[in-house]
């Protein structure tokens, strides 16, 4: 059953999602060579706290941190640890935050200082295949158009989805009904409604779409070694256009 929120459910999911972004934007903004990814979780704990939130990730199924970094080939899930981001680097960083109830998350992907063209497109990309699924995310679609959205975008470039991880609705609960896979075919699954909030998250591969987990049960590479990046936008499902609920705080901007 996917959970149609009410006007004050909704607000609640703006809330928490709106600092979610704020938090994602700061912690981008302190990516640069020399700094571990563990630096990277110790600075979300302390902006996450400062908003009276806390993580939604850590603990969950025993997540020992407070973001998932992820950095090149690595697709999702990675441990803050004392690995040290350099440059030509790309790194994921997902935050999840646990505020008043409901929880906001959201993903981007950013690149160390100089990288190739190669790279700098596929970062391009995957910003694009989720804006394109975003646009989806309107009453009377289907959920299958934002997945169809998502995956002809990403193969128009050349590149692969992932199929293992997809998105999710969220709420009260991080992870509701519906999954929503960033492949499929338009016109299939549930008809979307307003007061749905949904968890949109491309997550694209260089190469093939294989991806595996790592002996620390947590992080999710792709089998190749090909670069992979991921962007995330919680939204709610609008009448005649979605709502970005994790628009830049700053700007205003999608990601
Ligand atoms: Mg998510």
């Amino acid at each position: 059953m996917i959970i149609i929120k009410k006007a004050p459910e909704l607000d609640a999911m703006r809330r928490v999602n709106r600092i979610t972004a704020q938090v994602r934007d700061d912690l981008a903004a302190l990516v640069r060579p020399g700094i571990t990814t563990l630096d990277l979780d110790t600075a979300a704990f302390e902006l996450i706290r400062r908003h009276g939130g806390v993580s939604a990730f850590y603990g969950y199924r025993g997540f020992p941190g407070q973001i998932c970094v992820s950095i090149n080939e690595e697709v999702v899930h990675g441990i803050p640890c004392k690995r040290v981001i350099r440059e030509g680097d790309i790194v994921s960083i997902d935050t999840g935050i646990s505020l008043g109830g409901f929880i906001g998350d959201t993903a981007i992907t950013v690149a160390v200082g100089k990288v190739d063209d190669e790279k700098r497109r596929l970062l391009e990309v995957t910003r694009a295949a989720l804006e394109a699924g975003v646009a989806k995310a309107v009453s009377g679609n289907h959920l299958g158009d934002i997945s169809h959205a998502i995956q002809t975008v990403v193969e128009a470039a050349g590149f692969s989805v992932v199929r293992e991880f997809v998105g999710h609705g969220i709420g009260r609960d991080m992870h509701e009904e519906p999954q929503i896979p960033n492949f499929g075919k338009p016109g299939r699954g549930p008809k979307l409604k307003p007061g749905m909030t949904l968890a949109i998250e491309p997550m694209v591969n260089m190469g093939g779409s294989k991806v595996k987990v790592l002996q620390d049960d947590w992080t999710a590479v792709t089998c190749d070694g090909s670069l992979s990046a991921h962007f995330e936008h919680t939204v709610a499902v609008g009448i005649s256009a979605p709502e970005i609920l994790t628009l830049s705080p700053n700007s205003g901007a999608a990601l």
